[in-house]
């Protein structure tokens, strides 16, 4: 096939690794035992023939960008990125060979908006212009600290609060739960996680569900009226997910951030795994992949609520997906201060993303994803370049 170039044909692609500062220590209830004082991700930038360039971000070091490098690059020169469905079966196979590279649809998706002189979001139909968050937090805390939290949390305009479930007894856990019901009541929405699909290697003592924990946990969690239980069982124990599901009322069951794969979702959806599905566009597949995993889910009766807690970048991908589908549930806004506050995921953008008052984020109306960023502070936190 003879390819002609235009404006939007890729000249060149570059990858920055980021080792940004935390404000302070921050103890991740998913990686039992460790202290992060850093995070890194990949700063990636597609060049054109026409000077767009499309920008995306992974949630990883140098073996992304030596993967981009190797497996995708070659196969990207050359090629039409306002063309994202012709380039995206690469991404897949990427994977055969090294870590995810799924987050670069976003920056084709980035190229193909900027060109387009249109925000993504809408270009895919916009369904709404801002979308309910609920704050993510990531830290195991005290039921005396999480209501204090929750106190300056609603103050600054939050409506519901996600919570971590990994003390050594689940009922401490639970305690903490309760005591926000009893400050709160129906004020707060409330969410937990527990991180049972899948952990990073090297974390000992991760205390593993088996299903008979995960039931009792989730009809205690129903009783305190919380709205979902995200990853109570490994990530593909379809059969367990939905025998759980089905003993369940009120409480949602939420996951799918650790999946892979337009194919495993649908995977997902038909063994009736999950209420809500969260994928996440710089993770689990490409980003209008994603979509089209949107729309299976709607028609299964489903609701989207991407993870997003990657980097800034990466939540403004996931930020205009659900704004273009009219499934979406609560949008993950990471912010758990002091050692990661919402600002720490954004501090490459210009305008770091924040709530209104009505506890909702307001999808960026520029062209492509609609951010910009802040090359001094990029240039000073690099440790690595490729390409
Ligand atoms: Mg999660």
């Amino acid at each position: 096939m003879t390819r002609v170039s235009t404006a939007t044909t890729i000249t060149g692609i570059t990858s920055r690794v980021l080792d940004l500062p935390l404000p302070s220590e921050f103890r991740p209830a998913w990686g039992r035992g460790s202290v992060q004082t850093t995070f890194f991700m990949t700063l990636v930038e597609v060049h054109t023939e026409g000077g767009i360039v499309g920008v995306t971000a992974a949630e990883a070091r140098s073996e992304v960008a030596v993967a981009i490098d190797r497996f995708v690059t070659p196969h990207l020169l050359g090629r039409d990125a306002a063309a994202p469905e012709q380039l995206a079966p690469i991404f897949n196979d990427a994977e055969i060979l090294g870590p995810p590279v799924y987050c670069m649809e976003v920056a084709l998706w980035d190229i193909a908006g900027k060109a387009a002189g249109m925000p993504v979001a809408k270009m895919w139909g916009q369904n709404s212009d801002r979308v309910p968050v609920y704050c993510a937090t990531g830290e195991v805390r005290s039921a005396e600290r999480r209501v204090e939290d929750c106190h300056r949390i609603l103050d600054e305009g939050f409506r519901a609060v996600k919570l971590r479930f990994h003390s050594d007894d689940p009922r401490d856990d639970i305690d903490v739960v309760e005591a926000l019901r009893k400050e709160f009541g129906e004020r707060l929405a409330i969410m937990v996680d527990a991180n049972q699909a899948g952990l990073a290697p090297g974390f000992g003592g991760h205390l593993q569900w088996d299903f008979h924990t995960a039931l009792e946990i989730a009809l205690e969690l129903e009783r305190l009226g919380v709205t979902w239980l995200e990853e109570p069982l490994p990530r593909s124990d379809y059969g367990g997910l939905r025998r759980l599901r089905d003993r369940l009322g009120t409480l949602q069951l939420a996951g799918g951030e650790n999946n892979h794969g337009l194919h495993e979702f649908k995977v997902l959806i038909d063994h009736g795994c999950y209420d809500v599905l969260q994928p996440d566009a710089v993770l689990s597949e490409g980003v209008y992949q994603l979509r089209k995993i949107a729309a299976v889910a709607e028609a299964a009766g489903l609701l989207m609520a991407p993870h997003t807690w990657t980097n800034g970048i990466g939540l403004l991908a996931n930020l205009h997906l659900v704004a273009s589908i009219p499934n979406a549930s609560w949008f993950e806004f990471p912010h758990d201060p002091p050692g990661w506050p919402a600002s720490a995921l954004s501090q490459m953008l210009v305008e770091k993303p924040w709530i209104d008052r009505d506890g909702c984020l307001v999808v960026p109306d520029q062209p492509g994803f609609g951010f910009g960023l802040d090359e001094e502070l990029i240039e000073h936190y690099t440790v690595e370049r490729t390409g």
